[in-house]
């Protein structure tokens, strides 16, 4: 998962870009060095949110949020390739399924998906309306102290996973609650009729 982050970095702010971030948050064993292609865990949360704070340090922080957010959408895409055949969502028979059903299931097997394979922990509280993403041991802001919620990272996964679940539809995608500015999980709230007038 680190490797996917730092190739989707890559991908959004070019090589500079990258590296001027590590190099600025110290994580200069990264440049040029990005972990191998593997699953263990060689990526502390405390790096990843130490690169969400240097991206708001260079970029300001609307800029570093927005870059997050778009890095985030290039994640799902690498995370994808790397995942999506084991998971079973490339599959013929998961893509004909009515939308309503594929989002209850897309949700839950991402969630199944970070909480095996990473130790981030996600709860999904599915509604008619609504899925409730709680992230709720979240290494995207750990450790971290804000006056409002911070990790459109994982905002930009989402996004990116619903309009690929969707075959290309937007949906609104927020995040109303973040463990950095002290509430219990980070959530990310996504209405399920995708947006009409996009
Ligand atoms: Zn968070």
């Amino acid at each position: 998962m680190g490797r996917i982050i730092l190739l989707a970095m890559e991908e959004i702010l070019g090589r500079n870009g990258i590296n001027a971030v590590l190099n600025h948050t110290e994580l200069r064993h990264w440049i040029n060095n990005y972990p191998p292609n593997n699953l263990d865990l060689s990526f502390p949360f405390e790096e990843l949110s130490r690169i969400q704070v240097g991206l708001e340090e260079i970029y300001g922080p609307r800029g570093g949020q927005g870059l997050a957010l778009r890095i985030g959408q290039a994640c799902f895409k690498y995370g994808l390739r790397e995942f999506g055949p084991m998971l079973g969502i490339t599959d013929m028979a998961f893509r004909l399924l009515p939308l309503t059903t594929k989002l209850s299931k897309g949700a839950k097997i991402f969630a199944d998906t970070f909480n095996k394979f990473t130790d981030q922990r996600v709860r999904v509280e599915d509604t008619e309306d609504k899925i409730f993403w709680h992230i709720e041991r979240c290494p995207v802001c750990w450790q971290r102290n804000t006056t409002r919620p911070c990790c459109n990272l994982a905002v930009g996964i989402l996004q990116e996973a619903l309009y690929w679940i969707s075959g290309g539809k937007f949906f609104n995608v927020e995040e109303i609650s973040c463990i950095a500015q002290g509430d219990p999980s980070c959530t990310i709230v996504i209405d399920k009729p995708p947006n009409s007038n996009e």
